[in-house]
């Protein structure tokens, strides 16, 4: 999607130092960081949110691939939180779906 600012992340468009690529997937640092390591995990393709998922695929790619990273880094040792917000009253901001990964503090629930 040509406005969409992950999509242009994911294409090369803006540069980004990437954490993590495949075919299917990209993970990047959050430019606002809610913890220590706050990574983004997204979908190559445009969807808007995991409302809008038509391919359970998308699911495997994008949970395989933070896991992934989150055991390469090493961040189940001090445990790590994936949030997925799904439209403007869960706080979604951005149209392109996502996974916050994050870690490396303690984390309050109920979530806010
Ligand atoms: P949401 O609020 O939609 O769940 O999360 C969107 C996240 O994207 C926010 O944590 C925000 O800081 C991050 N973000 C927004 N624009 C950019 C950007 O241009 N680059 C990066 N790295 N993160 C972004």
């Amino acid at each position: 999607m040509s406005d969409c600012i992950f999509c242009k992340i994911a294409g090369g468009e803006i540069p980004t130092d990437f954490v993590y690529r495949d075919e299917d997937v990209v993970v990047f640092r959050d430019v606002a960081p809610q913890a220590p390591t706050h990574l983004l995990v997204i979908p190559r393709c445009h969807v808007a949110s995991s409302a809008e998922v038509k391919d359970s695929a998308v699911w495997g790619a994008l949970m395989g691939a933070a896991v992934k990273v989150a055991l390469s880094l090493g961040l189940e040792k001090d445990g790590y939180r994936m949030v997925i917000n799904t439209g403007e009253g869960s706080g979604q901001t951005v149209p392109h779906l996502h996974i916050h990964l994050l870690s490396g503090r303690n984390f309050g629930w109920p979530p806010g």
